[in-house]
């Protein structure tokens, strides 16, 4: 790795792997950072539909636990709806940024939300009928945005995504196309995840602080470009790091899950041991 290369500064003095100083960092220094997680691929494996997803037993409570201990400084960034990605983490409810940052709920639970148009209501049922005809094209209704998912049907991406430009044209301009893994998404065009992210450290508890963003997908570059710019930590769920704006890679969720339960006890070792000082 070149010194010059911009993408990678800091790195090199840095001997410890993503993993390791993600856990040290959040470990050592809590009041000084902020946590931002995607939740598909990052958390979650990935799954032929978003239905089928499975949320390991103990994801939840880890969350939980390094978001207390980061005094609620942990938000979830995701493409998902409020009430989809909630429904995942029961009965923990985190501060969530949804359909790629167009709604939020904020950490003193306070909503932003954005409600479907008549325009988008009737793109869903023509992309619904449409979809009859496509076996493996999935349709997800997603309330104020609309998900056409192409895994069980690859060979049908080009086609799919020429008929979600036109559907897109159809919703109107306060909305864009967003290209995902195996999806094309229809989507408010109002807000990124990176912008999301920024509003974020405005408000307490994250304001203050630096972001840690983790992602696995195009979407979360958007994060990963505003965390660059304030001297935090950006890292993508990836086998290697091309074609991502991420400062480093993290190579499974499944180590991602690791590195919150190593989190999560180690923070409880240390309460053990602090209660063990105090008796
Ligand atoms: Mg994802």
């Amino acid at each position: 790795m070149l010194p010059s290369d911009p993408s990678h500064a800091g790195d090199d003095q840095d001997p410890l792997q993503p993993f390791d100083r993600l856990v040290k960092t959040l470990v050592e220094e809590p009041d000084q950072w902020a946590l931002f997680l995607d939740i598909d691929g990052t958390l979650i494996d990935l799954a032929p539909s978003p239905d089928e997803i499975v949320v390991p037993q103990d994801l939840p409570g880890h969350l939980s636990s390094v978001s207390q201990y980061l005094g609620g400084a942990l938000a979830l960034v995701t493409g998902r709806a409020l009430p989809y990605a909630d429904e995942l983490f029961q009965p923990h409810q985190f501060p969530i940024a949804g359909l790629h940052g167009s709604e939020r709920r904020l950490a003193d639970g306070t909503l932003d939300c954005v409600t479907a148009t008549e325009a988008l209501e009737e793109v869903k049922n023509a992309l619904c009928v449409a979809a009859g005809r496509w076996p493996g094209i999935l349709i997800e209704d997603k309330g104020a945005a609309v998900a056409a998912h192409y895994r069980q049907a690859p060979e049908r991406r080009a086609e799919l995504e020429e008929v979600m430009q036109y559907y897109l044209l159809q919703a109107g301009n306060d909305f864009t196309l967003q290209r995902g893994k195996m999806v094309f998404e229809i989507r408010p065009a109002r807000a990124d995840k990176g912008g999301a992210l920024e509003a974020y450290l405005t408000e307490p508890p994250f304001k203050g602080r630096r972001p840690i963003a983790i992602g696995d997908d195009v979407t979360d570059e958007a994060m990963f470009k505003v965390v660059n710019g304030m001297n935090g930590r950006s890292i993508r769920v990836a086998k290697n790091s091309d074609g991502t704006e991420a400062r480093s890679v993290i190579a499974s969720a499944a180590l991602v899950r690791d590195a919150l339960a190593g989190i999560a006890e180690q923070i409880a070792q240390n309460d053990l041991s602090q209660k063990g000082r105090r008796t």
